[in-house]
């Protein structure tokens, strides 16, 4: 693991200090990536979204995005391999009536081979109990660490590759680590951004994907009885990608072919979109 804190540094040599105030208030902000082909992959949406999070905690972001690519770049080019890449941001100084009181922060970034396990044999999801934080009290779209929903949503997991969560009106929102579609008569449904989840930065592509393949899609809000009355369900994630799901809470299955479909293409599709790239 190579880490960046304004130089690069070596797995044990890095630390935070105890006095950090995301250890004591919370506020640490992340965003993953991967890279194909040593290739940062979809950079500066991930960075978008980072200084999105970032701005509602009142904190900007003063580095740019070439010098962001640019640092990734070095690390990819140290590391010699495609890799996973987590960024966080520690905002610093007390929080107060108007955010983190001084605005500032500190960005560490780390490196990691890309490590993606082998598919479970049934990829399995369920239903979690838990329900989304509403979009008034927590935007979706902040991705910090340490979201209660989240966090309590994957203490069910169990076996389940991952856990759907509704929102606070019995809405599908997502997984607690990917964005959720389902398929019915070969029309693609996957909850609309105002259902109440993060802007999924492979749910994007994958709109666009099937839309050049002539899928229809319908991003829109969907009732939970539609994941049981679905032909298939799949997830998509960075990491990942595509996940097409075979099981529901051991009570729904589900046959995969546009999911399927939808992987052997994603690649070369993704490699096609030069904002993929920038
Ligand atoms: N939904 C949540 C809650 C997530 O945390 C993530 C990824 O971390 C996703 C969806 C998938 O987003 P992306 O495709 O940008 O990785």
């Amino acid at each position: 693991m190579l880490i960046w804190k304004g130089r690069w540094l070596e797995k044990h040599e890095a630390y935070i200090s105890l006095e950090e105030p995301c250890l004591l208030y919370g506020g640490l902000v992340y965003e993953t990536l991967r890279t194909y082909n040593r290739k940062l992959f979809a950079g500066k949406y991930h960075f978008d979204r980072l200084k999105a999070s970032a701005g509602c905690l009142h904190i900007k972001i003063d580095m740019d995005y070439e010098n962001f690519r640019k640092i990734i770049s070095e690390g990819v080019e140290k590391v010699n391999c495609d890799v996973s890449v987590r960024i966080m941001l520690l905002p610093r100084g007390n929080i107060s009536a108007f955010g983190f009181e001084t605005k500032s922060y500190e960005l560490i970034i780390f490196l990691e081979k890309l490590n993606i396990s082998k598919f479970p044999e049934k990829v399995k999801v369920s239903l979690s109990k838990v329900r989304k934080i509403d979009d008034l009290a927590t935007p979706a779209y902040l991705k910090i660490a340490g979201r209660t929903d989240i966090l309590l949503a994957k203490m069910e997991k169990g076996d389940a590759y991952d856990v759907i969560m509704l929102g606070s009106k019995g809405q599908v929102c997502e997984g607690t680590f990917s964005n959720v579609f389902l398929v019915k008569n070969n029309t693609v449904v996957t909850p609309s951004l105002d259902s109440g989840i993060l802007p999924g930065i492979t749910r994007k592509n994958v709109i666009d994907l099937c839309k050049s393949l002539g899928i229809t899609v319908e991003e829109r809000w969907v009732e939970p009885i539609e994941l049981c009355d679905a032909d298939e369900l799949f997830l998509t994630h960075t990491s990942r990608g595509v996940v097409p799901v075979d099981e529901l809470s051991s009570c729904k299955t589900y046959s995969k072919s546009v999911g399927r479909f939808l992987v052997s293409k994603f690649e070369e599709y993704i490699g096609s979109i030069e904002e993929n790239w920038l």
